[in-house]
């Protein structure tokens, strides 16, 4: 089986998190009363006339520039005709023929090289309501459709990945950029981004397999067991020398299998043609100039910058790129230069993340600055505070507006450095620890790191440990 290859391609659809519907005025929110949020236009009633949101517009045009696509100068929605009970005008608003952004790419770091997905296209669509099966015995479903019309963008892939992991990390990447962009909450829980999975098999070099596609797979554990079962089903097909079929299947996560919906789907089926109530619509060059101002680096390239460039390792740069802010206040700490980016990362990752999270606050709540971080390594590669006076200079930083010299000084955190200061602590720790010098000077070498311990806490933390270490020495050696 080792001589086929698995080729997968992804359909992924964000909710985008406009404040109104894709087509008229009503609110686009999660967990309103049911079907509080309509209005003939989003109900489909006869007459009503759909108007384009033009924000949609620039959150999709937002996303394609993201992903390095072209962004198509005219475009024009067209209708996907289909019967579905959560579909009240049977038919679904999207684009066919002319989508907003095409041949894009995405790269992201995976597995420790750099992987490139090709983006086929990014297209707007309106979402359809939602089935809301009884769970108190009766043998009923209710429909809310509150969730028509909702914007969504959907991201079309080309099938250029190849595992299970590289599409989770894929899928990873479209969320956090989402995220950057501000334009999807990306509540994976309520369903803000789904997938669509196209999984296929064909021998190196040759064509493309038939694939199969499973549809509204809705967590990123999901979608590596949905296509984990997919794989192992078509090599098992295709060792038993039978041939893989065409299918739509569903995928049960609770039962951990995906079941055949339907077979031989194509885009025929639908009969799209462009939606008679909507003119193309134009987007100028201007306006992709506008928007294209507003897009920061995005964490797929910070993540690639901090490990190749900065040498973070991949956990704390995918951490650190993940928060806006965190990834903000490091950059700005890199660009100042005056100390490595691996003590930067260091402080960020420990002291400031663990305050951060024992207090519940974000970064921008903080006081910190990238000048007082700086004075305050200074001040611990000078030899003027112990690393572990600088954790209490630091937890002053975050609260208060004061210089490191005055919290140094407030709290009296100076390191000893007097070598005569230093050995009068010395001599006091080694007479009233007889056994353990005894110990020190029949081998165990252990009991010179319990002395310089206990100089440490005769000293409140401030003697420099290195200095009292080699002091001691020359003690004991006597
Ligand atoms: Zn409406």
């Amino acid at each position: 089986m080792s001589d086929y290859e698995t080729v997968i391609g992804l359909e992924t659809h964000a909710e985008l998190n406009t404040k109104t519907k894709i087509f008229c005025g009503c609110k686009n929110e999660f967990g309103s009363e049911a079907n509080s949020n309509v209005c003939p236009v989003c109900l489909g009633l006869p007459g009503a006339l759909p108007v384009l949101n033009e924000k949609v517009v620039e959150y999709a045009v937002k996303m394609g520039l993201a992903l390095n696509c072209t962004i198509n100068s005219v475009s024009a929605l067209a209708r996907k005709n289909y019967f579905y009970p959560d579909l009240p005008k049977a038919y679904q608003i999207s684009q066919s023929y002319l989508p907003l952004c095409v041949n894009g790419y995405v790269e992201f770091l995976y597995n420790g090289s750099i992987s490139r997905v090709r983006i086929n296209r990014i297209h707007i669509e309106e979402d359809a309501g939602k089935l809301v099966h009884s769970e108190n015995g009766e043998d009923k479903t209710y429909i809310d459709f509150n969730r028509c019309g909702v914007p969504l963008i959907e991201i079309v892939s080309e099938p250029d990945i190849h595992s299970s992991g590289e599409a989770v990390a894929y899928l990873k990447t479209l969320k956090s950029i989402l995220r950057y962009l501000d334009i999807c909450d990306c509540k994976m829980q309520e369903g803000s981004i789904r997938c669509d999975v196209n999984v296929s098999h064909n021998r190196k070099g040759g064509p493309l397999g038939t694939r199969c596609e499973m549809k509204n797979v809705n967590s990123f554990s999901a979608v590596g067991r949905a296509i984990e079962f997919e794989i192992k089903r078509q090599k098992q097909l295709l060792a038993d020398g039978s041939s893989i079929v065409q299918q739509t299947r569903r995928w049960d996560d609770i039962m951990g299998r995906s079941f055949v919906m339907r077979t031989k789907e194509n885009a025929d089926d639908y009969r799209y043609f462009q939606e008679p109530d909507i003119p193309p619509f134009e987007v100028s060059k201007q306006k992709i100039e506008e928007l294209s101002a507003l897009i920061p680096q995005l964490p797929n390239i910070k993540i690639i910058r901090y490990v190749t460039e900065l040498g973070i390792s991949v956990k704390d740069a995918e951490f650190i790129a993940d928060n806006i802010e965190l990834s903000a206040f490091f950059d700005e700490c890199v660009v100042s230069a005056r100390h490595r980016p691996k003590s930067y990362c260091d402080w960020i990752m420990g002291e400031l993340v663990k305050y951060l999270n024992s207090h519940s606050i974000s970064f921008g709540q903080t006081r910190l600055t990238v000048g007082g971080l700086n004075d305050m390594l200074d001040a611990i590669a000078n030899g003027i505070i112990s690393n572990s006076a600088a954790k209490k200079v630091f937890e002053v930083l975050l609260e208060d507006q004061k210089s490191v010299d005055e919290i140094i000084n407030e709290l009296g955190l100076a390191q000893l450095n007097d070598i005569s200061q230093l050995e009068v602590i010395a001599e006091q720790v080694l007479s009233s620890n007889e056994k353990s010098v005894q110990d020190y000077k029949s081998g165990k070498t252990n009991a010179l790191g319990y002395l310089v311990g206990q100089c440490m806490k005769v000293s409140n933390g401030k003697a420099d440990p290195v200095r009292m270490k080699e002091i001691l020495l020359s003690y004991l050696m006597l």
